[in-house]
C-alpha cells in the first residue's frame, strides 16, 4: 500500500467515497448526521482548511516569481493577452456547446417539475465594472486576508515587474521569494500525503447528503450537463494541446489526473491551485513562470465547466417554463455568462449565483435556480474538474509554444 502510486491511492479514495456515499442514502438520515458530523465532515474540513492555508501565500509568492520571471514586460502583456483569449474563447465553445446539447436534448421536457414551489433568493454578483476597476487593491494586506485573487494577482504582478526591472539591485528580496516558493511547495507535498483521506471524506459526505432520490426526473438535465463536460474536456481541450500546443492530449490527461481529484472532492478552483500548479510544472513540464501567471488567473476567472452548467440550465428552465429562447438569447447568455465568470472566485456553488445573473438578463425566472439546486452539489463537483483542467490545458498550450519559439532562437544564434 505504501508504495502505491498517490493517484492510485486518490482514484481508490474516489471510488470508496462514491460508495459509501451512495451506501449512505439507504441508512437512517440520522445515523448519517452523525457520521458526517463526527467522522466524514472533520477529515474533508481539516484537508480543505490545510489547501486553503497555501492558497494565499502559494499564488501570491508564484505570481511574483512568474512575473520576474517573464521579466520583460512586453512579454508579460503577449502572454497575459494569450492567456485571456484562450480563456474567453474556449468559455464561450463551453456555452455554445451547452447550449446545443441542451437544446437537443431537452431536459426540461424529461419528467414534470413544481414550479409553483420553486423559491430562490437572488444574491447579486457586483458589477463587471466595479469588478474591473476594482482588480487594483486600494489596500493589497486586505486583499490578502479576505482572499481576493484578482487583487493579490494584479498587487503580486507589480512587484514582479519591479523585481525584474531593478534586477540586482533587489536580488535579496527575489531570492526570499524562492525560498519562500520552496517552502509552500514542501508544504504541498507534505499535504498531498492526506488526499486521499481528505478526498474520501469530503466525497462520501457530499454524495451522502445530496439526496439520491433528488435525481429522478433531473436525470436527464444531469446527463446533459456531464456529456457536456465530457465532450468540452475531450474534444476543445484535447484540439487545442494537439493543434496550437503541438502536444500529446494523453500525456495531459494522464498527468494531470490528481490535481482533478481535487478539484472534484473540494468543489473549488481555488482549493484545488497548489497541486494543480504543481503538477503542471513537475509533471507537465510546464515553464514555471507560465504556469505561476497562467493558473492562478484561470482558477478566478476561466470557469468553464460552469459556463456548460450555466448554459444547460438556462436551456433547462426556458423548457420547464415553457419560454422558447431566441438566437438573441442564446448570444446574451454567451456573453453574460462568460464576464460573469471574471468576478467569481472559485469557491463551492458560485455557479449558481452566476445562473441568478444570466437569467435575470435575458428575462427568465430567477426561482428557476430552485430546480436545480438539489443536484447542484454533484454537479458542482465535476464542473470544477474540467474548470482546473482548462486552466491547465491553456498554461500548456502557451508553455509549449514558449519552448519550441525559444529552441528556435536557440538554434538560429
Ligand atoms: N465550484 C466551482 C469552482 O470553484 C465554481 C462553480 O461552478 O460553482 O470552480
Amino acid at each position: 500500500m505504501n508504495n502505491m502510486s498517490l493517484t492510485k491511492k486518490i482514484i481508490i479514495a474516489l471510488i470508496l467515497g462514491v460508495i459509501v456515499g451512495i451506501g449512505l442514502n439507504f441508512t437512517s438520515s440520522d445515523l448519517f448526521v452523525i457520521i458526517d458530523k463526527y467522522a466524514l465532515n472533520p477529515v474533508g474540513q481539516l484537508f480543505l482548511n490545510l489547501i486553503m492555508m497555501i492558497v494565499v501565500p502559494i499564488v501570491f509568492v508564484s505570481i511574483v516569481l512568474g512575473t520576474a520571471g517573464i521579466g520583460d514586460p512586453g512579454k508579460l502583456g503577449k502572454i497575459g493577452a494569450q492567456t485571456i483569449a484562450f480563456y474567453l474563447v474556449t468559455t464561450a465553445i463551453a456555452l455554445m456547446l451547452g447550449l446545443g446539447i441542451g437544446t437537443l436534448l431537452e431536459p426540461g421536457k424529461a419528467g414534470v417539475f413544481e414550479t409553483n414551489k420553486a423559491d430562490f433568493e437572488e444574491q447579486s454578483a457586483p458589477p463587471i465594472m466595479e469588478t474591473i476597476v476594482n482588480i487594483i487593491p486600494e489596500n493589497p494586506f486586505e486583499a490578502m486576508t479576505t482572499g481576493n485573487m484578482l487583487q493579490i494577482i494584479a498587487f503580486a504582478i507589480f512587484i514582479g515587474v519591479a523585481l525584474a526591472v531593478l534586477g540586482e539591485k533587489t536580488k535579496g528580496i527575489y531570492q526570499l521569494f524562492e525560498q519562500a516558493n520552496d517552502i509552500l511547495i514542501y508544504i504541498v507535498n507534505a499535504v498531498m500525503k492526506t488526499a486521499p483521506y481528505g478526498a474520501f471524506a469530503l466525497v462520501a459526505s457530499a454524495i451522502g447528503d445530496a439526496g439520491l432520490d433528488a435525481l429522478g426526473s433531473m436525470a436527464m438535465y444531469m446527463f446533459a450537463v456531464i456529456l457536456t463536460l465530457i465532450l468540452h474536456g475531450a474534444i476543445t481541450y484535447s484540439l487545442a494541446i494537439w493543434g496550437i500546443g503541438k502536444a500529446k492530449p494523453s500525456k495531459f490527461f494522464k498527468e494531470f489526473f490528481p490535481a482533478m481529484s481535487v478539484g472534484f472532492s473540494t468543489s473549488s478552483s481555488s482549493a484545488a491551485l497548489p497541486v494543480s500548479m504543481k503538477i503542471a510544472q513537475e509533471k507537465l513540464g510546464i515553464k514555471k513562470s507560465i504556469s505561476s501567471f497562467v493558473q492562478p488567473l484561470g482558477a478566478t476567472i476561466n470557469m468553464d465547466g460552469t459556463a456548460i452548467m450555466q448554459a444547460v440550465a438556462t436551456v433547462f428552465i426556458s423548457q420547464v417554463y415553457a419560454i422558447p429562447l431566441g438566437l438573441n438569447d442564446m448570444l446574451m447568455v454567451v456573453l453574460t455568462a462568460t464576464l460573469a465568470s471574471i468576478g467569481t472566485a472559485g469557491v463551492p456553488s458560485v455557479g449558481l449565483i452566476m445562473l441568478a445573473m444570466v437569467l435575470n438578463q435575458i428575462g427568465l425566472p430567477v426561482e428557476g435556480v430552485a430546480l436545480i439546486v438539489g443536484v447542484d452539489r454533484l454537479l458542482d463537483m465535476l464542473r470544477t474538474s474540467l474548470n482546473i483542467t482548462g486552466d491547465a490545458a491553456c498554461a500548456y498550450v502557451i508553455s509549449e509554444n514558449e519552448k519550441r519559439k525559444e529552441s528556435k532562437l536557440a538554434k538560429s544564434s
